[in-house]
């Protein structure tokens, strides 16, 4: 860390706590307003880093499109009241100039942003030769290809500390969440990049504020490295965002309510109890898979009888009664219709392609 400075450092060290909880308004809207919530932010004691977005990409026009440049000095005076560290959205290589100009100590890149390679490439150009920290959104589609071409394109900039913000995918249509969680993606991107920090984002996921708890705990409970969370003085009077954001007390209150969970501890009895409980679950795959094999087997001599009588190897009928049965006996014993359905989808799947190389050989 020799050619950073003290700042640098310290905004180096931050990244690596865990948890990280990085708060502020959606939206930087008035010199007041970033001051008084960067102050009730730094009583709280419980936030890392102050986030607010100046330029805001909106989905459509007509809504309030950020404040632009001359927020960046009240986020200037605000670090330099509270010392809590900045973070802000870039989506152009200007914004970024700007950004760092006024002492930005974080970078983000938004979901809207991700999905274009091209302005990630403008970013990650503006960005040789510059020591900043950037933290990459997913893309507002789940394509995890998308969110590792970012990421790919910022690191190749030469920005060696990077993290990875999880805010959920958006669908048509409305749902419980404003952008679905889709954990599972999450989940592989951690698996795929074990250093990178994984930072979940309950406000643009849920977009309501009495669900942001429960997200907030599950990501905890799922080993993400922090939070990020928008917080105003006057939530339901902000300029964008209203109905997501929380107040300063709020999220202390809500921060405390967690239980923070550590991935590992070192006590000999619980790895003990663990590893037999792991022992049982690999054995319990290992029937699992000997069992669809078997299946797998019967549904090729179906295949056969298929194939003598030239009948097609999908039946609509018999797929619904499969399903049906296997939705019943599975609420039975515990197993959601959401599972059934997906874990039914996908054996039939294989079926029809055992099925399928019968027929044409
Ligand atoms: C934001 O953080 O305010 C924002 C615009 O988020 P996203 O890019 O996730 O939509
Ligand atoms: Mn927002």
């Amino acid at each position: 860390m020799g050619d950073l400075t003290e700042q640098q450092q310290k905004v180096s060290i931050l990244l690596k706590k865990s948890p990280l909880i990085i708060s502020g308004p959606c939206s930087a809207e008035t010199e007041e307003q970033v001051m008084q919530t960067a102050i009730r932010l730094a009583a709280t004691g419980k936030v890392d880093i102050m986030r607010a977005g100046i330029w805001k990409p909106r989905t459509r026009p007509g809504s309030f499109e950020g404040i632009g440049t001359k927020g960046l000095p009240w986020m200037q005076q605000a670090k330099k009241e509270t010392g809590l560290p900045i973070a802000v959205e870039v989506a152009t290589a200007k914004q970024v100039e700007d950004a760092l100009h006024f002492g930005v100590d974080v970078l983000w890149v938004g979901a809207r942003t991700t999905v274009n390679p091209f302005s990630v490439q403008e970013i990650a150009d503006s960005l040789k030769g510059v020591k900043v920290p950037v933290l990459i959104k997913n893309p507002i589609n789940p394509d995890l290809e998308l969110w590792i071409g970012g990421m790919e394109r910022i690191a190749k900039a030469g920005i060696e500390e990077l993290g990875l913000i999880h805010r959920g995918f958006s669908s048509y249509g409305n749902t419980e969440y404003r952008n679905a969680p889709m954990w599972h993606l999450a989940i592989e991107m951690k698996r795929r990049y074990p250093g990178i920090p994984m930072i979940n984002d309950p406000s643009h996921i849920c977009g309501r504020r009495d669900i942001l708890q429960e997200v907030a705990q599950q990501a905890i409970d799922l080993d993400f490295d922090g939070l990020i969370i928008e917080s105003h003085i006057d939530p339901d009077n902000a300029w964008s965002d209203a109905k997501q954001q929380i107040t300063p007390e709020v999220l202390k209150e809500m921060l405390e309510a967690i239980r923070w969970r550590k991935e590992d501890v070192a006590s000999a009895e619980y790895h003990a109890a663990l590893e037999k409980l792991r022992q049982q679950i690999n054995q319990l795959d290992d029937e699992l898979l000997q069992v669809l094999s078997t299946r797998m087997k019967v549904a090729e001599k179906i295949g056969e009888y298929k194939k003598n009588n030239d009948i097609t190897i999908l039946q609509t009928n018999r797929w619904n009664e499969i399903l049906e049965r296997a939705v019943g006996k599975g609420n039975k014993v515990g197993l959601s219709e959401d599972f059934i359905t997906k874990y039914m989808d996908a054996v039939h799947m294989e079926s029809i392609n055992h099925q399928n190389k019968i027929m044409n050989s």
